[in-house]
C-alpha cells in the first residue's frame, strides 16, 4: 500500500504562519507583542535542545520569548518564585515550565502555581478540567498538534478508532480526552493503551488511527496494525549511532519500514509531531494574549 506522508514541518509552517497574522492583530491590539516566558531547570541535553527551538520559532513568529534557567540544585520554592512574579507581570502571556523537572521538585505543585490564564501548556488542573469536560481552554500542545495533523489532511478522526498508547499526563491522557470530545477533530472511539494492557497487538489491529507515545524505539511493528491504518509517531528516542557526528539518531516509537508498507498515511521521526508541538504552544500563547486584552 502507498502511503501518505504526515509531514509534520509542512503543516507546522501553515500554522505558524497563521499565528504569525494573529501576531500582527494582537500587536495593534495591546501595543506590544505577545510575550512567552519559559523556565528551565537543570541542564537535561534534550530539553535545553527543546527550549532553545521554541525560542527561535516564537521569535520567528514575532512571540517575544525569555527563558529563565536555573541550575539543577533550584529549590522548588526558587521555581515558584519566579512563576509568581511572571503571574503579576501583565507583560507576560504565557508561562511554560519545560518538563521532566528535576526528581526533587514536584511538578504538579509547580504546574498548579502558574496563572491558568498563562498556562500554554494546557497542564494546570484547572485547564486539564476544561479538557476533561469536553470545553478545552488551553489544549496541551501534543495532543493539540495530533488533532491539527490529522484534520489538516482529511483524516477527522470522527466516529473512526482511535487506539492510543502511553498515558502520561501530557500526551496520552489528554489526547483520550480531546479526541473522545464532542468537538472538531473530536468525537472518535478511543482507547487508551499503557503498560498492563493485555492483548495490545490484538487492540492495535483494530484501530483505524494508532498513536504512539511509549519512548521505546520501533515498538510498533507492522504485524500489530491493519492495512489502510493511519499511525502517529510522538516517541522521539535517541539510539547510538558511532557513523554519524554527534553519535546518535533520533527514532520514534513506530518502526517506520513495517508499519508504512500497511498504513495509508504516516508520520515520521524527526519532523512529525514535534513541530506540530512548538506550534501549537505559540497558538496557545497568541490566545493567551488576546484572553489577556479581553480580560476574560
Ligand atoms: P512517559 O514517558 O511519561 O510514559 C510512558 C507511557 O508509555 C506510560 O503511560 C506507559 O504506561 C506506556 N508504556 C511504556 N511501555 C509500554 C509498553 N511496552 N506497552 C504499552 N505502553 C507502554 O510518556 P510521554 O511523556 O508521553 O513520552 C512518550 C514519548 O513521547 C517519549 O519518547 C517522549 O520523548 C515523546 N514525546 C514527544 C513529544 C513531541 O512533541 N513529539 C512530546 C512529548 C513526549
Amino acid at each position: 500500500m502507498s502511503y501518505r506522508l504526515l509531514d509534520g514541518r509542512k503543516l507546522s509552517a501553515q500554522i505558524l504562519s497563521e499565528v504569525t497574522l494573529g501576531v500582527s492583530d494582537v500587536k495593534v491590539m495591546l501595543g506590544r507583542s505577545p510575550s512567552l516566558s519559559l523556565i528551565s531547570v537543570g541542564d537535561d541535553p534534550s530539553s535545553t535542545v527543546y527550549v532553545r527551538n521554541k525560542e527561535r520559532t516564537a521569535a520567528s513568529v514575532g512571540i517575544l520569548a525569555q527563558t529563565f534557567r536555573l541550575p539543577s540544585k533550584s529549590t522548588e520554592i526558587e521555581v515558584k518564585a519566579i512563576i509568581k512574579q511572571l503571574n503579576s507581570d501583565s507583560s507576560c502571556h504565557g508561562i511554560i515550565v519545560q518538563l521532566p523537572l528535576p526528581k526533587h521538585i514536584a511538578a504538579g505543585s509547580v504546574l498548579s502555581s502558574i496563572d491558568p490564564f498563562k498556562d500554554v501548556d494546557g497542564l494546570h488542573p484547572l485547564n486539564m478540567g476544561f479538557l476533561a469536560s469536553g470545553n478545552p481552554r488551553f489544549i496541551p500542545a501534543t495532543p493539540g498538534g495530533i488533532r491539527q495533523m490529522l484534520l489538516r489532511t482529511n483524516n477527522a478522526p470522527s466516529g473512526k478508532h482511535v487506539v492510543i498508547i502511553g498515558r502520561s499526563d501530557i500526551v496520552g491522557r489528554p489526547l483520550f480526552q480531546l479526541l473522545s470530545a464532542k468537538i472538531e477533530g473530536g468525537d472518535a472511539t478511543v482507547t487508551l493503551c499503557h503498560s498492563l494492557t493485555r492483548e495490545l497487538p490484538e487492540i492495535c489491529r483494530l484501530a483505524d488511527v494508532i498513536i504512539v507515545a511509549i519512548g521505546k524505539p520501533n515498538f510498533l511493528t507492522g504485524d500489530m496494525v491493519s492495512d489502510g491504518v493511519v499511525a502517529i509517531d510522538v516517541g522521539i528516542n535517541r539510539v547510538n549511532a558511532p557513523e554519524v557526528k554527534r553519535g546518535y539518531r533520533l527514532v520514534g516509537d513506530i518502526d517506520f519500514a513495517t508499519v508504512s508498507e500497511k498504513a495509508s498515511a504516516i508520520s515520521k521521526v524527526p519532523g512529525g509531531v514535534g513541530p506540530m508541538t512548538v506550534a501549537m504552544l505559540l497558538s496557545n500563547t497568541l490566545e493567551a494574549a488576546k484572553m489577556s486584552y479581553q480580560g476574560s
